[in-house]
């Protein structure tokens, strides 16, 4: 039996960076960054209103309520921003007053213009031909308000999105702003999936004979799969038989799988053909068995073409367990991504185990009497019991080397 530790430090030990590839940021979204993007421009990329209202010169001078300003022009959404002639100059000894332009949100300051006023703190006192010609403004004015300055969101150079960080929608929408029409990013890992089982029936409508059992490790793995951006070469429901399981992983190592993950046959049972047959298939075994709850009969070995074998249990929890905390970092780890960190929360509840073993265990959050948060290990988790999973927010992780953990004890915590 193999420590976690271990086991993972000799899977990652194998993970080798993934060829990268330049993308078009429109189909880039959900891909993982294979580059550091800086930014290229500013943005804002000139100085504009954050309100309709008006722009003031103000010399950088505070006014009290009730200052007066003559309006020289208007700019809006999408205007050059050049300064404004001064139209209204005007020879009735107002240009006392101070200078003022009508200014919509998203509009160029206008040089020589260093606040902004809202239209509601403002009062029309003329109104000229296509604009106001003089604005009373009511409130005090301080100089600065109400302008977003260029690159007050991103300087020229700034890092925009990191290696191995996932282009969600805001990445897009950050590089998007910043004119960055190409991105460098990993190409998605190749996987095949094999539910073994002379039980399973793959076909949803199909009725189930005697002893026959729906397969629910192919979709779970399916699914995970998907949302983790993998390209799935094959995800097929198999029997027991060593001769066809090497005959569909010799395909798909033909097509340059970079990790098949197995389900069942890798335990003590007669039929449990799985360890044997990846040996024949000429792979090193890694580990076999390792000191985890759900889980233990996990293999982990490297085939010839250098992609990694996964073997999880049959039972669907310890697919989920399995694939979070071993399949998950390797993963991670293809695309350049540094170890996941997990949070650190208190249990809500005593929990037994037994000592030799690290246990994985889903828990939902919970509100602590003092406002914070623990974590609630749920009741009654067997590794055949689908349901505690679909109440679950998070897993837990309860270390080796300890028969309990009293409640309020920190364990590691990290998402389903
Ligand atoms: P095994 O690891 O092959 O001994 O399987 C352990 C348990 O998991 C058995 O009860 C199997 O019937 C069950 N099992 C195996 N594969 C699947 C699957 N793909 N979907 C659902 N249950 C499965
Ligand atoms: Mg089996």
């Amino acid at each position: 039996m193999t420590p976690y530790e271990e086991a993972l430090r000799l899977i990652l030990d194998q993970a080798r960076r993934l060829a990268t590839e330049v993308v078009s940021l429109e189909g880039a979204g959900g891909k993982y960054v294979a580059g550091r993007v800086e930014s290229p421009a500013a943005l804002p990329p000139f100085a504009n209103s954050a309100m309709d209202g008006f722009a003031l010169d103000t010399q950088g001078r505070e006014r009290p309520a009730d200052s007066r300003w003559r309006v020289l022009g208007s700019v809006a959404a999408g205007d050059a921003g050049s300064e404004p002639r001064e139209a209204h100059a005007a020879a009735d000894g107002s240009a006392r007053w101070g200078r003022a332009v009508e200014i919509m949100t998203g509009a160029p300051v206008p040089p020589g213009f260093d606040t902004v006023v809202r239209v509601e703190d403002v009062e029309v006192e003329e109104e000229g031909d296509d604009h106001p010609a003089r604005i009373r403004v009511t409130v005090p004015v301080e100089p600065g308000q109400n302008i977003r300055s260029a690159g007050r969101d991103f300087e020229v150079g700034d890092p925009v999105v990191l290696p191995g960080s996932r282009l969600g929608a805001p990445e897009v929408a950050a590089l998007a702003a910043l004119g960055v029409s190409r991105v460098p990013v990993f190409r998605a890992p190749r996987v095949a999936v094999f539910a073994t089982g002379a039980e399973l029936v793959a076909d949803p409508d199909r009725e189930l004979a005697p002893g026959e059992i729906r397969n629910s490790n192919g979709p779970f793995l399916g699914r995970v799969l998907a949302e983790l951006e993998l390209s799935v070469l094959a995800n097929r429901t198999m029997d027991d038989r060593e001769g066809p399981f090497l005959e569909v992983l010799d395909d798909v190592v033909g097509q340059g799988v970079d990790l098949v993950v197995s389900t069942g046959a890798v335990s003590m049972g007669r039929h449990d053909f799985i360890p044997r047959a990846v040996e024949k298939a000429g792979a090193r075994t890694l580990f076999h068995k390792a000191a985890i709850r759900p889980g233990k009969p996990v293999l982990a070995a490297v085939l010839p073409s250098g992609a990694l074998f996964f073997g999880l249990p049959g039972n669907p929890v310890s697919v989920a367990a399995g694939f979070r905390f071993f399949v998950q970092p390797f993963i991670r780890a293809l695309r350049g991504q540094p170890p996941e960190i997990p949070w650190r929360l208190p249990l809500a509840q005593a929990v037994g185990k037994r000592p030799q073993l690290r246990y994985f265990r889903a828990v939902e959050m919970v509100a602590t009497e003092e406002g914070g948060t623990a974590v609630r290990v749920l009741p009654d988790q067997k590794s055949f019991r689908l349901s505690p999973l679909l109440s679950a927010d998070a897993w837990c992780v309860l270390p080796e080397g300890l028969d309990e953990l009293p409640a309020g004890a920190r364990v590691d915590v990290v998402p389903l």
